[in-house]
C-alpha cells in the first residue's frame, strides 16, 4: 500500500509545538528542492543554517553511502575511527585540545554548562556556579540550556527553572560585568545572536568578556552552533573577532543535515570530565562522524570560505534593491551568510506573511522573531539563484503590499 501524506495529515500524528508549511519538498540538489507536486523551490534557509553545502552534495552522499555499508554503530564502550579523525580534524584546525560529541546544538550546550560547573567545582569549589549569559540568547531547547538561553517563552510553564542562571543585556559589556563575579564558573554567548534576531556581537564587547572571565576565574563558552562552520566565512566566528574561548559548541552546519553536535574545549577544562561523567548512546556514531569530517573538510577550504564574502555582498546588494523598491527594512546585518533583514513600515511583524508569500513564489525563506527576515543558505549557493531568489522575495513583497 502507498500513501502520500498531505499536511492536512500532519496534526493527526505529530505534536502540535510546529505549524510547518503547507508544501511538502520530497527532494533537493544544491540549493533547489521540489515539492510532491514538483514545484521547484530556492532554498534560502537550508534547514536552519544546517545543510551549509546544499542538498545531496556529492562528497557527503558518499561519504555517507560508504560508511553505510561499512560500520552504523558501536557505543561509547568500543570506540570508531571516523570519531577519532573527526575529533583530530576539529583540534587542528581550532583552538580546542578535546572534543566531545553528541547528536545537536542543545546537547553540545548542556555539555558544556555541565563541564563548566564542574570544572569550577573541582577546582574550585561548590560556590562557583553561576552562569551568566544574555538576554535574547538560544541556546537550545533542553531544561539546562532553555533556563540558560534568555527567551523567557521558552522556560514558562516549565518551572521550577534550576538557579545559578543570570541574563546580561547583549553587547553591553557593563551589564555583563554587574553580574560576573568569583562565584560566576562560565559567561555563555553567542558571537552572532541567530534565533534572537541575527546580532553580530561587537568585538570590543567578546573581548571585554574574556578579559572578565580571565579576572575572575570564569570559563568563556562560545556557542557557535549557528555562527559556525563556515558561516561567517572564517571557520567559526571567534576566528573572526580575534577572541578565543575556552569552550566551543557547534551542530547544525557540522554534519551538514547529519545530526551531530560537538563540543570542543581546551585541555585545562576538558581534564575534569573522566570516566563517567558525562555520556551519550549516539555521541560519535560513525554515520554522523563520517559526515561531518566531510563537511569539515570540504568547508575548510579557501576555496569555500573565501566564496561567503563575495555571496554576503550580492545578498546585501540585492536586499538594499529591494529595499530601494520597498521600503521595507530597517535594517539589514549579519555576517557571511547568516543574513538578518529587519522589516518596519507596512510590513513591521509580518515576517511570517513574506515567508508564506515567499514558498508561493517559489523560494524558501526564515525568519528570527517576528520582525526579521533570515538567511542562511548554502555556502557554495550559485550567483544565478541568489538573483533569482531574490526576484522571488521581490514578488512576495509586491503581492503583500498588493
Ligand atoms: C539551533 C541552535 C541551538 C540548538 O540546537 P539544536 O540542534 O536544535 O538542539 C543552540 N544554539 C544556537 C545558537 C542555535 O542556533
Amino acid at each position: 500500500m502507498t500513501w502520500t501524506p498531505t499536511r492536512d495529515d500532519y496534526p493527526a500524528y505529530l505534536t502540535a509545538n510546529y505549524n510547518p508549511q503547507s508544501v511538502i519538498p520530497v527532494r533537493g540538489q544544491g540549493s533547489r528542492l521540489w515539492d510532491q507536486a514538483d514545484n521547484e523551490y530556492i532554498d534560502f534557509a537550508g534547514g536552519i543554517a544546517v545543510n551549509a553545502l546544499g542538498h545531496a552534495h556529492p562528497a557527503l552522499v558518499d561519504a555517507l553511502k560508504s560508511q553505510s555499508e561499512t560500520l552504523w554503530h558501536l557505543s561509547n564502550v568500543y570506540t570508531n575511527e571516523p570519531a577519532i579523525k573527526l575529533a583530530r580534524r576539529l583540534t587542528e584546525t581550532t583552538f580546542a585540545d578535546k572534543v566531545f560529541f553528541s547528536n545537536s546544538g542543545g546537547e553540545a550546550n548542556e555539555a558544556a554548562f555541565k563541564l563548566a560547573r564542574r570544572y569550577a567545582y573541582d577546582r574550585f569549589g561548590e560556590h562557583k556556579d553561576k552562569i551568566v549569559s544574555f538576554n535574547q540568547s538560544f541556546h537550545g531547547r533542553t531544561w539546562f540550556t532553555v533556563s540558560v538561553g534568555g527567551q523567557e517563552k521558552y522556560t514558562q510553564g516549565f518551572g521550577p527553572v534550576p538557579g545559578g542562571i543570570e541574563h546580561a543585556t547583549y553587547n553591553d559589556l557593563d551589564s555583563a560585568a554587574a553580574l560576573i563575579d568569583n562565584n560566576t564558573c562560565a559567561v555563555v554567548v553567542e558571537p552572532i545572536q541567530g534565533e534572537g534576531g541575527v546580532t553580530s556581537a561587537q568585538a570590543d564587547f567578546l573581548a571585554g568578556l574574556r578579559q572578565l572571565c580571565d579576572d575572575h576565574d570564569a570559563l568563556l563558552v562560545f556557542d557557535e552552533v549557528q555562527s559556525g562552520m563556515g558561516r561567517t566565512g572564517h571557520l567559526f566566528a571567534y576566528m573572526a573577532y580575534g577572541v578565543t574561548p575556552d569552550i566551543l559548541t557547534s551542530a547544525k552546519a557540522l554534519g551538514c543535515g547529519f545530526p551531530i553536535g560537538a563540543t570542543l574545549i581546551a585541555d585545562r577544562v576538558a581534564e575534569v570530565f573522566v570516566v563517567g561523567t558525562h555520556g551519550s548512546t549516539f555521541g560519535g556514531n560513525p554515520l554522523a562522524t563520517t559526515v561531518a569530517l566531510t563537511a569539515l573538510e570540504t568547508i575548510n577550504s579557501n576555496e569555500v570560505l573565501n566564496g561567503v564574502s563575495k555571496r554576503h555582498a550580492l545578498f546585501r546588494a540585492e536586499l538594499e534593491a529591494i529595499n530601494d523598491k520597498h521600503d521595507c527594512f530597517a535594517d539589514i546585518r549579519g555576517m557571511g551568510l547568516l543574513i538578518g533583514a529587519e522589516l518596519k513600515g507596512s510590513f513591521e511583524q509580518r515576517g511570517r506573511e513574506v515567508l508564506a508569500a515567499a514558498i508561493n513564489n517559489g523560494l524558501m525563506l526564515l525568519i528570527a522573531g517576528p520582525n526579521v527576515l533570515r538567511f542562511t543558505p548554502s555556502l557554495i549557493i550559485s550567483e544565478a539563484d541568489i538573483r533569482e531568489g531574490m526576484a522571488q522575495l521581490d514578488r512576495a513583497l509586491d503581492q503583500i503590499s498588493a
